[in-house]
Order: structure tokens, then sequence, then C-alpha cells
């Protein structure tokens, strides 16, 4: 039997695919699942047009079976198998890929499933095994091969027997060393939770023996062990089901099972676009504030599946930071992989995506505050200070975005209303919308400056927020409406001729207020008489663009 040696190019890249391509060793798995569906659905295209052939889906499976004492680990599959010659080439030549092939053959009829295309996926199982072998017997083939590799070193071919058509691949593990350990991959628990994390939507059922535990007939409180199969994935992913087939509880459940949060959310979002770029996403709007939500150690994304294969855990391209409360996931197979299938190569795709999903939650967000005001509310309360800190980032660039999703506390309703709403209901010679910043609203009750503005019965806007006055300066109207702070000078009230009038005053008691300013020194730059104040005998004014609040927070600002 003489060795076959890997082509020089192929010798270096075996070795760095082993050692640097994957950022984990479990993902070996997710390759060689993905490459046993792939041959699964060849022989389900092939069946498409050929006569001859049938497929029932019944007889298709994908099943992993581990062996601690011989250290092995078994991937078999009914799938299209290999021949010699296929062998030789798609497995002996590094980034070549069958699976491309195929599917460039195949163009015409509806080959977009298949995963498989940059012909390296299979050498991931050099990272946890020393010899790998591969029995093959192809579909119309009587005979079958033996593939074998120890790695770098070459493979051999030889005929061996197989009864049925398909593909098995035996892993012989690495033993254990001091910083890795391999035997933790013939553990059942482990092998079924890497099979849930990377390939729960493969869409051939992938089937494992698994041992339980029930109680002895004929005893009490005695158990035996029992074999089972079992299969492990769910198959048929929730996201590429029809909605109407789904319930709430469907939806409630997914969000639950993938960890997105323990509450319930306020509102999913499903979304099956067939256009450009084909995609399927599930969004989520959680209830409450994951509790790291505002601190650095948060992060935004969603998963990100290519085919029903998990590529990323969080890819945060996909949610712009006013929206990075979202939960859920994408599922797109246009997407161009980098060839360890965890990067995208390019993001055009991908931006596309990102904005499409960002129109729709905003117009979901605004049918729930149109439809479910209390539900709206809540939310508000969670992650409105995200989507105000939306509106005052990147100069602004996203506030037609966002400005109809904000609220305000009022002077008039004593509880948040919108933008909108402020306005609409304005009265005809009210030519702005009127805002007072304070700590609370009991404290901005008190404010002097709101009394004129309030006794002219217009609403006032609290701003009780540090972020509210910077997203308003960043938004400057709304709906042709200015923003004036109550305290600012000039307020557009009719008798509000009041600087005219304070110059005649400050001229009669000229003395006085040189003589209070003397003693508040660098505390004040001047001092004056007012027409605005009501009940109030003082209140503190600023004649710049920045009011006291701002000041307060530009100044307790790291420099
Ligand atoms: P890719 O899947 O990206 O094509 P791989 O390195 O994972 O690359 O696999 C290389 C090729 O080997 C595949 O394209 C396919 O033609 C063939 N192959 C691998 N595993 C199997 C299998 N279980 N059954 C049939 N063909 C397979
Ligand atoms: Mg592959």
């Amino acid at each position: 039997m003489t060795k076959k040696q890997f082509q020089a190019e192929s010798k270096r890249l075996l070795d760095m695919m082993i050692h640097s391509i994957y950022s984990q060793k479990e993902i070996f798995l997710r390759e060689l699942i993905s490459n046993s569906s792939d041959a699964i659905d060849k022989i389900y295209y092939k069946a498409l047009t050929d006569e001859q052939l049938s497929f029932d889906k019944e007889s298709y499976y994908i099943k992993v079976v581990p062996n601690k004492e011989e250290r092995t680990l078994r991937i078999i599959d009914t799938g299209i198998g290999m021949t010699e010659e296929e062998l030789e080439s798609n497995l002996g030549t590094i980034a070549k890929s069958g699976s491309l092939a195929f599917k460039k053959e195949n163009e015409s009829k509806d080959g977009h499933d298949i995963i498989g295309q940059f012909g390296v996926g299979f050498y991931a199982a050099f990272m946890v095994a020393d010899v790998v072998t591969v029995i093959s017997k192809a579909l119309g083939s009587d005979v079958a091969y033996k593939w074998e590799s120890e790695g770098a070193d070459g493979y051999t071919i030889v005929p061996t027997e197989k009864d049925s058509v398909g593909t098995e691949i035996i892993l012989k593990m690495k033993e254990n060393t001091e910083d890795e350990n391999y035997d933790e991959y013939l553990e059942e628990y482990r092998l079924k939770s890497i099979i849930k994390k990377y390939s729960d939507f493969i869409r051939y059922p992938i089937k494992m023996d698994v041992t339980g535990s029930r109680p002895k007939e004929g005893t009490e409180n005695e158990f035996e062990d029992f074999i089972e199969e079992q299969i492990i994935n769910s198959m048929v992913p929730i996201w590429k089901k029809n909605k109407s087939e789904l319930t709430q509880e469907d939806y409630e459940n997914f969000y639950s099972e993938k960890h997105y949060g323990f509450d319930k959310p306020i509102k999913h979002i499903h979304i099956n676009v067939d256009g450009a770029v084909r995609y399927n996403a599930i969004l989520y709007i959680p209830e409450k504030i994951p509790f790291d939500y505002y601190s650095k150690e948060f992060e935004k994304g969603l998963e990100l599946y290519s085919n029903g294969v998990l590529i990323m855990d969080k890819c945060s391209d996909l949610l712009p930071d006013h929206f990075s409360f979202v939960k859920g996931m994408v599922d797109s197979e246009d997407l161009s992989l980098n060839i360890s299938r965890e990067m995208l190569q390019q993001d055009r795709q991908l931006k596309f995506i990102a904005k499409n999903i960002s129109k729709k939650i905003k117009s979901e967000l605004l049918s729930v505050l149109k439809n479910e005001r209390e539900k709206y509310e809540e939310f508000f309360n969670s992650f409105g200070r995200q989507l105000k800190y939306g509106v005052y980032s990147d100069f602004g660039a996203n506030k037609d975005a966002l400005q109809d999703l904000l609220m305000f506390h009022s002077s008039k309703e004593k509880k948040l209303v919108t933008l909108d709403e402020y306005v609409s209901r304005m009265p005809e010679d009210q030519k702005y919308i009127y805002y007072a910043s304070g700590e609370s609203i009991e404290r901005i009750e008190k404010l002097p400056q709101t009394e004129l503005v309030a006794d002219k019965g217009y609403e006032i806007l609290y701003f009780t927020d540090e972020i509210d006055e910077f997203a308003i300066r960043m938004l400057m109207n709304f709906k042709e409406k200015e923003f004036k702070s109550v305290s600012s000078g000039d307020l557009g009230i009719d008798s509000d001729d009041h600087q005219k009038d304070s110059d005649t005053e400050l001229n009669e008691n000229k003395e006085l207020y040189e003589h209070m300013k003397n003693l508040l020194g660098d505390k004040v730059k001047d001092v004056r008489a007012s027409k605005r104040l009501k009940s109030h005998p003082v209140c503190l004014s600023t004649d710049g663009e920045v009011t006291i609040e701002m000041e307060k927070i530009l100044s307790a600002m790291p420099n």
C-alpha cells in the first residue's frame, strides 16, 4: 500500500488548519455534521431530477457514536457518499470543495441549502483526532473505500466493505494533555450540547444513543440504565416556519430556550425576507433591563446563522447602539463567510440586513406605542435612555428615526407624553416647545422659571434624565417647533418684554443690584430685575446656550 502525499501547499495549509483557523476545537463537530447534511442534501437534489431515485425523508439521518473504550467518535451519515476519485480529490486536496462544485453544477436547481464551499471544514477533525478514517460508499456504486490519514504525513485509500450508501467518519481522539481535554468529546452530555449549540437546525435528524435511567421493574427505589436512540436537534427552525403556524407561546419558549433573557419579552418580531438578500429573523424586545445593560460589560448583538448553522454568537453589526436591547437571531443563506465560517468576508449583505432590521424594530415600537400604550411606557422606562443617547450620538444622525419614539414627563399629564402629543395640543399662540430640567419632577415643579409658562397655560416637558437636554439640543425642533428651556432669556411669550423693563428697573435700582452682585462675587455674572417671576422672589438663569442643568453635567464629566 503506497502512501500518497498531500500536495506541498496542502501540508502547510493543514498545519494552519489544525493550529490557527478555528477559535474553538469543538467546531470540528459542526463541520463534520455540516458535511453530512450536505451529503444528504445532494441525494435530495439528485432525486428531484432523477426519476429512478426517490427521497424518503425517514431513511436519511446523521448519527454520532462515541466509544470511550476505543477512544473513538464516529459520525455516520446516509448521504451521497464518495467514490474513490472523490475521496482522493475532495479529501486529498485541501481547499477543494466538492460541495461548491456540486452547487455550481446544479445552479439551476434549488441547491442553495448546501453549506460547504471552502473545502477546509473536514480537516478541523485533526484538531481533536490523531487518526481520521473515512469509509464511504457512493450512490450508484458497488464498492466502498477507506480513506485514512494521521495528518500532514499523507493519506491512504483502500477498498473496503460497507453495506449501505453513505459515509462514516471515525476519529481516533487525541490523548489528553495538560492544557487540553479531549475525553470530553466522548461524553454524551458534551456532544449533545455541542450539537444543540451549532447544529440544532440541521434539516436532518442527528441521532445519538443516550443512556437513561428508569425504575427497575418489580423493585422499589431501584433503577436501571437503558439505552435509547434520541434525536438531538430540533431540525425545523422556528424562524423558517410560517407565522400562522406559531403561537405566542412558541415564541416565548424560543426566547427562554435560547437564553435571550429570563423575562417575558414584550414583543416579538418575525421577519421573512425573500428579496435580493434572503434572510429570516426572530427578534425580541425584552421587558426587563439585563442587569449589566448600562455597564461596559454589556455586549449587544444578534445570533447569526448561515443556512441554519450558527456562525456567530453576538453579531454586533446587526444592531445599532440605540437598539442594543433587542435580542434574537438572523439566518441568511446569502452571507459571504470567511474560511473558518466564524466571520464574514464582506459586510454588504450584513449592512443590508441590519438596515432592514432597524426599520422593522422602529415600526414595531411605534405600533406598540400606538396600540399598547402601557406596555410601551414600561419599555420606555427600561430602555428610553438608550433611545435618547441614540438621538444625541453620531451628531444626531439617527434623530429622524428616533424622535417619534421619545417620551417625556409633562406638566399637563403627570405621565409620559410623546413629542407629537405635545405639539398637537399646543394652543395657536404658543411658539415653542417648553421644557424644564431638574433632578426630579418635584424639584422641577418648584422651579420659579416654570411659573410664567405654566400661567400662560402652556405645557412643559420635564427633563429628569441627564441625557434629555443634550438629546433635545440635537433635535433642535420637532414638527417645526423649536425647543425652549423655561430658563432661557427670551421665552417668546407676548408679555415677555421684560428685557426692556428690567433695563429701566435696573437703572432705577442700579445701586442695589450692584451691591448684591458684589456680595455674591464670582457666583453670578449679573443681577437683574425680572418680570418672569410670580410668587418667587428670585430665580437663577443663564444667558448662553448652555442651561444650568447642562452646566452641572458638563462640569461633572471627566476631562
Ligand atoms: P466544504 O464542506 O466546505 O466543501 P470540507 O473540507 O468540509 O469542505 O469537505 C470537502 C469535501 O469533501 C466536500 O465538499 C464534500 O465534497 C466532501 N465530503 C466531506 N464530507 C463528506 C461526507 N460526509 N459525505 C460526502 N462527501 C463529503
Ligand atoms: Mg464542510
